[in-house]
Order: structure tokens, then C-alpha cells, then sequence
């Protein structure tokens, strides 16, 4: 039998998780029907429960396209090659520096901490500092380049301690200079399924417990499906909000978006409750439409307000306006004060740091001038600098600086109280800059 639900076409409308809502409930799916089969489909939870399995718990209409619906949503992201990196290397000390005694004081730390691990979601019970990887770890790392539906590939990694970078975007508009990903522009929008979908992917080979939007393309502009991934991701999708961390290059949009996310609902006494409740890992079994409050009150209508509040990144890169516009030529004007001053309002709103990303160029971007002025932006702000050494890639005329200078930086900064660290860019060796591996496959 031909399922007489299809998807739109995906070259001109990529696949939103709200048609797939939408076509849920024309086979008469009801939120809790709903709820199960995004768990299920999440890699959350099964579709059946102990005492209500899946063959009679969904509705009649909807058992019967089941098979149809999940072969659609499998399609929407397959894996086209993985790419493993068995062991990152040794760290030196330099390249993890702050330890916690010499932690700014303002630094409220990302202390993760979840019960009832789960081992599809990979959710861990264990508090653990942000980010570091020990020295000899090996770590689960690894590109995958993933074919969407319509033969367009993007990239996702597999990164350390359940982490995964996804894109939004098949190619990206910016055209930052030290980016493969954004080589050819953009050539079209992922649809908030095709970026859950690559959770899903990742989730069949092991456990994610983070996801990064830092993948290829600029979430800012592909923001509604952006952040329909995120909401489905922090709920259904069991993750915990500041584990989900947004990437910008700076767009006044995203902060106004992100900062009515993080403004109380309509109701606030009783829907504030709701909301704190949707933030914890216990309400993870509540439907995100319809959870009732205490009393058995079904507050709908303000519990429709978005309730994931991601983490932000914010990639700087320069405080140099001038080298900035050269940097990333198709990144919003903004003034560098006023990016990090709207980033800090919503840090501040959120509790959340914001992660300031620095791809970390010799002779363009490290200099002194540069981590003076890095003093002056970020001092006393809630927020962390990741420095990104560039890597080397044939097509592009710059290097990364000497592992000695990458390790004076950092210390500099730690000193001047801006908390610290150097990120890997995962998988080095596999040609590891963002998007150079589709870039060599669709060659
Ligand atoms: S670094 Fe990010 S924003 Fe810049 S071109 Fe690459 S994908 Fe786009």
C-alpha cells in the first residue's frame, strides 16, 4: 500500500518537524501519541511501554503508515562515510590551562549533572568539568559525512563524551575566509527534521548527550528550523538545555529570538512552574504541548511558549572590526561591543556562559593588541573563550601559530581572568575543517 502522506519536496521545502507533527495528526495521533513516537524516533525510549505497547497504544490510522513514516524519516539523513579518529593526542598541559584554582572568579563553571542515565540518549549521572579531554584519552571521535534525501551531503562529528557537531545548512552564506563550509554559498536550508535526523544518525552508532549547531552553515539564518530542532532536542529529545549549544557569527535576530526564549511565559506563576519543571530531566516524559501542572490544570496555552533555552556561542574570531568584515565578509555589521553585550544579557538571563569561538590564525589574529582588547571586551563577563587553531587545509593560505604561542596566549588570558581553553578542531587528520569533507566528495 502507497502511503498517501508524502513529504514536501525537499529542494524547494525541507522537511520541518512541524509538517511531520502536523501529519501525525491527521492520522488522528493525540500529543501523547505524538510524544511516544518523537521519543521513539529521538532514540529515546521504545515505542512500547510495560503495559501499553505500541501495537495497540497508537491509533489505528497511524500503526498503519508507521512503517511508511519511519522509512521517510531513516531517509532524511544516511550515512554516506565515517571517518574515525581512533585517539586525539596526548594533551600538553598548556593545552587545557585552566585548572580550577586558577579559574576566574567570576566564572560560574559547566557543571553537568543529570540523573537516570539513559543509555540511548546517552544522558550521563556524573558532574564533570566542561570540555577537557585528558591527556591519552580515546576519544570517540569521528566525521560523518552524512547524504540527505535529495543527495545534498552535509557533515556532522561524532565528538568526545556523547558531544555532536551539526549542520543547519548545506553550505553557508557568510563565507567566512578560513571555512570550506561556506566555499560555494549557500545552496539550501536543512529542515528541522534533516537536523534531528543527524541526531538520530548519531544516536544508532552511540550515545549523544550534547549537540553543537556548529556545523556547516549559519544557524542565524536558517533560525525557525534551528530552533524547532533545538525544542524538539531539549524535550523529546532528552538533552539538557545548556547542552545544546547554538553557534552564531552575530545576528541581531538570533538574540531577539533567544532572548524571548529566556522571558518568562504569559503565566507566570503556575506556567513559570511548568517551565521549571520542562528544564529538569523528571519532566521528560510530560508531552511539551499539553503537561499538566499540579492540581491536573491543563495550562495549554502558555505551556506553548518555547521552553529550551540553548547555550550560545559566539564566534569572534577578531576584535577588529575592520579584520572581522575581512574574516567573515558576509557576517552581520554589528559592533563587536554590542555582540558581546547582547550575548551577556542573554548569559546573564540564562545562566549560561557564553562561549566565545576564536579560530586561531598566525600572524592574523593572535596578537598582542588582539588579547589586550579580548581583556577589555570580556572582563567580568560570564563567559568563556575557546581558541580553535586553525587547520591546515591545502586550498586556504594561513596556518595555526606555534603550539608555544597558543599556550602563552591562553595563559595570558587566564591570568587577566577570561577563562581559557583550546579546542580541538575534531578530526585534524581527516580533513578536519569544517566542511573540506564534502568539499573533497562532491569534487
Ligand atoms: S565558519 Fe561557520 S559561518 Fe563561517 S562560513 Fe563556515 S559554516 Fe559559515
Amino acid at each position: 500500500m502507497t502511503c498517501k502522506y508524502t513529504l514536501p519536496p525537499t529542494s524547494t521545502s525541507p522537511m520541518r518537524l512541524t509538517h511531520l507533527r502536523q501529519r501525525l495528526r491527521e492520522l488522528g495521533a493525540k500529543p501523547c501519541h505524538e510524544d511516544r513516537l518523537l521519543r521513539g524516533w529521538s532514540q529515546v525510549c521504545s515505542y512500547d511501554r510495560k503495559h501499553s505497547p505500541a501495537v495497540t497504544f497508537f491509533p489505528l490510522a497511524l500503526r498503519n503508515e508507521l512503517s511508511a513514516i519511519e522509512a521517510e524519516l531513516d531517509g532524511l539523513a544516511r550515512l554516506k562515510s565515517e571517518h574515525a579518529v581512533t585517539a586525539l593526542p596526548p594533551r600538553k598541559p598548556s593545552d587545557e590551562t585552566t585548572s580550577h584554582s586558577t579559574r576566574p572568579a567570576n566564572y560560574a563553571g559547566q557543571v553537568v549533572g543529570y540523573p537516570q542515565p539513559s543509555p540511548a540518549s546517552g544522558r550521563g549521572g556524573k558532574c564533570e568539568k566542561l570540555c577537557s579531554i585528558p591527556a591519552g584519552e580515546v576519544a570517540d571521535v569521528a566525521r560523518l559525512l552524512v547524504e540527505l534525501h535529495d543527495g545534498q551531503m552535509v557533515e556532522s562529528v561524532l565528538l568526545p563524551r556523547g558531544g555532536l557537531c551539526v549542520s543547519t545548512q548545506v553550505g553557508c552564506a557568510v563565507g567566512c575566509v578560513f571555512c570550506m563550509s561556506g566555499r560555494d554559498g549557500l545552496l539550501r536550508q536543512l529542515g528541522s527534521a534533516e537536523i534531528v535526523a543527524q541526531v538520530v544518525l548519531a544516536r544508532r552508532r552511540r550515545a549523544v548527550s550534547k549537540v553543537v549547531f556548529m556545523g556547516m552553515g549559519e544557524p542565524a539564518h536558517n533560525l525557525d528550523n534551528v530552533l524547532e530542532a533545538i525544542e524538539l532536542l531539549g524535550t523529546q529529545g532528552n538533552i539538557g538545555h545548556k547542552n545544546l549549544v547554538l553557534s552564531t557569527v552575530g545576528d541581531l535576530r538570533v538574540f531577539e529570538r533567544l532572548m524571548e526564549r529566556s522571558s518568562p511565559p504569559p503565566c507566570r506563576g503556575r506556567a513559570r512552574e511548568g517551565v521549571e519543571i520542562m528544564s529538569n530531566a523528571a519532566a521528560f516524559s510530560t508531552p511539551i504541548l499539553t503537561f499538566p501542572l499540579q492540581g491536573g490544570r491543563n495550562l495549554s496555552s502558555s505551556v506553548k511558549h518555547e521552553t529550551v533555552k540553548p547555550a550560545l556561542a559566539l564566534s569572534l574570531h577578531t576584535t577588529n572590526a575592520a579584520l572581522r568584515t575581512k574574516l567573515l565578509p558576509h557576517a552581520p555589521r554589528i559592533a563587536i561591543e554590542e555582540l558581546v553585550e547582547r550575548a551577556e544579557a542573554y548569559a546573564r538571563a540564562t545562566g549560561y556562559p557564553v562561549q566565545y569561538q576564536w579560530t586561531l590564525i598566525e600572524g592574523v589574529n593572535d596578537s598582542d593588541a588582539e588579547l589586550e582588547r579580548i581583556v577589555q571586551l570580556l572582563a567580568g563577563k560570564y563567559a568563556v573563550m575557546n581558541f580553535i587553531p586553525f587547520n591546515a587545509v591545502d586550498e586556504l593560505d594561513y596556518r595555526r601559530p606555534s603550539a608555544e604561542r597558543i599556550a602563552s596566549m591562553v595563559d595570558t588570558l587566564n591570568r587577566q581572568g577570561i577563562y581559557t581553553r583550546v579546542r580541538d578542531s575534531a578530526g585534524q587528520e581527516i580533513e578536519g575543517a569544517c566542511g573540506q569533507l564534502r568539499a573533497r566528495t562532491v569534487k
